[in-house]
């Protein structure tokens, strides 16, 4: 099983991630996760992708596809594929035809989450994760079960990303609209795109995503 999660920043796509990851145990590859552990271990690539991530703009084509390339290769063929945050342009979208074909995998779904980008600032800037185990939060929408303690992992640090602010996230919907949205009729031309509704409950969200992939 191979499939995209689509949507603009704050949609869910993260969050939905680690929910089938631990329930069907497939792998996350998320291209903005890559880059964030690349940045701290300040590699040459994540030292040239800093500041664009601090602006909110896009990374360049060939780093991210070969961010996913390398992780693919790392994966074992039966292992299902969940991509995160990428592709985000057409050029991305056919390199990502290209690295599956390398790898005898072909995409299954590719699954928009249709929001209100009016709800999309306060998801963004609410959003912490734990500092630990990565395991996504929100101030209001998904707290702790005990508040500072970690559900998954139990630690008690959290961290907020430098990008969630208000500034940074318009450029990154602008970003967006231009360049990411307009991907979708490559795979709607395909007939694998379904819509699912990501104002809901995080747990429907997660529910309608697992009627279309199960
Ligand atoms: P993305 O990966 O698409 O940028 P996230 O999954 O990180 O978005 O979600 C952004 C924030 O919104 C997170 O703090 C998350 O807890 C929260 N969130 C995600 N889905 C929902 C939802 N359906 N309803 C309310 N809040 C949500
Ligand atoms: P995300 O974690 O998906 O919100 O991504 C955070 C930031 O990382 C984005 O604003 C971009 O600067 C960069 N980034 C992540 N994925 C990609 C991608 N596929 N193409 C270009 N830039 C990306």
């Amino acid at each position: 099983m191979n499939i995209i999660l689509l949507g603009p920043p704050g949609a869910g796509k993260g969050t939905q991630s680690q929910r089938l990851v631990a329930r069907y145990g497939m792998r996350q590859l998320s291209t903005g996760d890559m880059l964030r552990a690349a940045v701290k271990a300040q590699t040459p690539v994540g030292l040239q992708a800093k500041a664009v991530m601090d602006a909110g703009e896009l990374v360049s084509d060939e780093i991210v596809s070969a961010l996913i390339s390398a992780e693919l290769e790392s994966m074992s063929d039966e292992m299902g594929a969940i991509f995160d945050g990428y592709p985000r342009t057409a050029e991305q979208a056919h390199a990502l035809d290209a690295i599956l074909d390398q790898h005898g995998r072909s995409l299954d779904h590719v699954i928009e989450l249709d929001v209100n980008v009016d709800a999309l600032v306060e998801r963004i800037t609410g959003r912490y994760s734990c500092a630990n185990c990565g395991k996504g939060y929100h101030d209001v929408f998904e707290q702790p079960r005990q508040p500072g303690i970690c559900d998954k992992c139990g630690s008690t640090e959290f961290k907020r990303r430098p990008d969630d602010n208000e500034a940074t996230v318009r450029t990154r919907m602008a970003e967006y609209r231009a360049k990411t949205a307009p991907i979708l009729p490559i795979y709607e031309k395909r007939g694998i795109v379904r819509r699912v509704d990501g104002m809901e409950d995080i747990d429907e969200v997660t529910a309608a995503i697992a009627r279309i992939i199960v």
